[in-house]
This record gives C-alpha cells, structure tokens and sequence, in this order.
C-alpha cells in the first residue's frame, strides 16, 4: 500500500481547502464539539489524547515543591529529544529495572525531575531546561508509567558536573528561573500630572487602546516616536500575535495569558529546533512574544530531514489534541515522540498493517509512514471508519525540518 494522499474530503471539519479556519466554520467545529446529537459523537473528542490513555490507569501522586527564583536545587534528570515548555505534558515508558529504581529513589520525596533539552547539534545538553512534576505513575509488569507536567524553567548552574546515574538519567544542578511580571516601558517614568488622569501599566489591549491619547501626550517628552514604545507593550504584542495565529488556528484554543501564549506558540507554531532554543532563552514573556512574530511572518514548509522532500504545508496543521497541533506521545518501548497533527500529507509511503494497539488517539488505527524518496520514518497515518475527522497524520518531529522559503519582511 502505497500512496501520496491529497484528497481534500480527508480535511477535518472547521478547516478551508486552504488551511485557514473560517468564522462559520469555527463555530460549526465549536457547537459540534459540544452538543449531544449523534453527530457529535462521531467528533474525535481532542480531550482525549492529552490524557494518554493508551498507558493504561495511572495512581495520583500528589505533591510538588515550587521553587523560588534563583533557588539552586539538585535534581534528577532526564533526556529525551524532545522540548516541553511550562504547562505542558509529557508521558513516559521505561521498561529497565536499574533505570526504574533509580528514578524512584531520585523521584520519591519532591516529584519532580529536570528535563534536558538537546542543543542545537542534538549531541550535547542546552543550558537551559524545565522542572517536571511527576503527577501520575504507575508500575505494572515491570514496565514503569509515568505522566509529568512542566512547572518551572531552569538553567544548568556552569561548572556543576552532569552525573549519569544509569542510561539516560542524570543527576543535575539547575537554578531555577520564575517569569518576572509583565511591566510597561513606561510605567517609572509618567509624568505625575497624567498619572492622575491613567496609569500606563495596561494589561488589555482594549485599554491600551482606549488611552491612546494620553499616551500620545505622555510621550511627547521622550526623544523616541510613541510606536517604539507601544512595541514593547506586552498587551500590543499579544493581540497581534493573536490576531495573526487566528489565520492558522482556531480562537478557542489559543490561551488569553500573555506568558501562557508564549509558550503556547514554541508548542504548537512549526519552529525548528534552533528557533525554539533561542525562544528558551529569553527571561520574558515581552522578549518572547516579539522574537515569536519576527517567527510568524516567515514562510514554512514541512520537508523530510534526510532528503528535503516536501511533507506537508504548514497551512496542513491542525489540532487533534487539547494541547494544540503538537504533543509528545510516548511508544511502549520507551520512546518520547514530539508529534504534530497534519490534516494533508504527500510525498510518503505506508508501511505494514493498520494497528489500533497503543494508540495515541482513541479510536484510531495508525500505519507507519516513510518518505517517498529516502524511506525515512516520517510519522502515522491515522485512520478510522466511524470518528470524524477520517483520516489524519501524525508526523514524528524527529523525521522531519521545517525549511524557511521566504522570509517575509519585519514588521517589529
Ligand atoms: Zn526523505
């Protein structure tokens, strides 16, 4: 079995041929989702997968030290090719005895764990990762599963030994990095006569708006024009974001929280690896969210990482999980795969039988996809005969680059 798949009928419901989400649509995808009609319940619930339930029950575990900033602590570590960002999840398998009790001995009194990201050559660690909460586990037939969520950024504190415990664990000293709350360029600096009449600490986009006037009088005493300073208003920053995500996806899933859409975006906006770990950096959401709209208005192209051929257009991307169009699921032989949710695929083959068994989707059946060209594993094609939509890919981030073919000019 073998073939290129660009049938328009296989995009799911709410999407245009060319990728973009209309208004009716979205509310068409909205109300179906929710009512209780038969129709409904043909809709895939995207609740579903970001419960992996394909693990099996897990127990609760409960607990978790919040660190405070600057906070130097000595965790347990794990790597995986894989990047996850503050509230997000990330199951794990592991089938090793040595490597199990290791982990519980290190995972036992705090629940938590740091998540190494590789650099940008994937042959050394980045400096920079991501405390992890352990809140579900469960050992069953020797095989350990685990579910952690993302809480707090860190840093590898320099000159610190990484020390291998057994395989892929390590032992890691990190400083911890909170988020500093948002403020305005010229919160410090009002005039007092004006400060009476509005402070310029907006945090809505409305209000920065509403005040516009004042703002224009305030900053006539500065030596800049007034647009360079709206551009580091993080309300100006993310209604703009917002406003051009809304083009790719649908205006329910993307998050109201300034911080929150910052890290939303590395999760679910097809970056590649380097892009990401520049994104990892920066200290805030302000940094972040400017950096991410320079990444908005570059042109993508989803191709295969060995041979550059043409997978998917980046207009192809969907969600088919509560997280957005990219999540790490996990195999039962262990391996962390970042996957991203395409509605057209082209280029690939199949390979093998269709197989419900450990599905990431609940109701689908996957088949192995490789390139056309080099026969590189690209991802699954995922296909059911009773939940809409019928056919999807989930493309493995690891068999795929994104290629940028235009850079479009800057508009910060
Ligand atoms: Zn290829």
């Amino acid at each position: 079995m073998s073939d290129s798949d660009d049938n328009a009928n296989n995009l799911p419901d709410g999407q245009m041929e060319n990728g973009h989400i209309s208004v009716d649509s979205q509310f068409n995808f909205s109300r179906e989702r929710h009512s209780g009609t038969n129709q409904a319940s043909d809709q895939f619930d995207i609740d579903l997968p970001t419960s992996h339930r394909y693990l099996g029950k897990l127990d609760n575990v409960t607990g978790y030290t919040f660190y405070d900033d600057g906070e130097v602590a000595t965790l347990a570590a794990i790597q995986t090719n894989t990047l996850v960002f503050p509230g997000f999840t990330l199951p794990l398998v592991l089938n090793n005895d040595l490597e199990i009790n290791m982990l519980q001995r290190h995972t036992s009194k705090k629940n938590a764990f740091v998540l190494l990201t590789p650099d940008k050559t994937f042959k050394g660690f980045f400096t920079y990762g991501v405390i992890m909460e352990i809140f579900e586990t469960h050992l069953r037939n020797s095989v350990l599963y685990l579910k952690a969520r993302s809480r707090q950024r860190c840093r590898l504190v320099p000159g610190k030994e990484i020390k291998t415990l057994i395989g892929d664990l390590y032992q890691v000293t990190v400083e911890v990095m909170l988020e500093p709350p948002p403020t305005s360029p010229l919160c410090n600096t009002q005039l007092n006569s004006l400060k009476i009449r509005k402070l310029f600490n907006c945090t809505e986009y409305r209000e920065f708006y509403k005040y516009r006037k004042f703002r224009l009088f305030h900053l006539s005493q500065f030596p800049l024009a007034s647009w360079v300073y709206d551009k580091h208003e993080i309300c100006f920053l993310h209604h703009k974001l917002v406003n051009a995500l809304s083009n790719y996806y649908l205006i329910e899933f993307i998050p109201d929280d300034p911080v929150q859409l910052s890290y939303w975006f590395v999760q679910n906006f097809q970056l590649r690896h380097e892009e990401r770990l520049r994104i990892m950096v920066l200290r805030t959401a302000v940094e972040r969210l400017r950096l991410e709209l320079k990444y908005l208005n570059m042109k993508r192209l989803i191709c295969c990482a060995k041979c550059d051929a043409e997978i998917a257009q980046h207009s192809n991307v969907f969600p088919m999980s509560k997280d957005g169009v990219q999540s790490n699921y996990c195999n039962p032989e262990g391996y962390v795969f970042e996957t991203v949710t395409v509605s057209k695929a082209t280029n690939f083959t199949l390979f093998g039988s269709p197989s419900a068994q450990f599905s990431w989707f609940p109701g689908y059946s996957w088949t192995i996809m490789h390139c056309k060209m080099c026969s590189s594993h690209l991802g699954w094609k995922f296909s059911s005969v009773n939940l809409k939509p019928a056919v999807f890919y989930g493309l493995a981030k690891s068999g795929f680059d994104i290629k940028i073919v235009k850079e479009e000019s800057e508009v910060l």
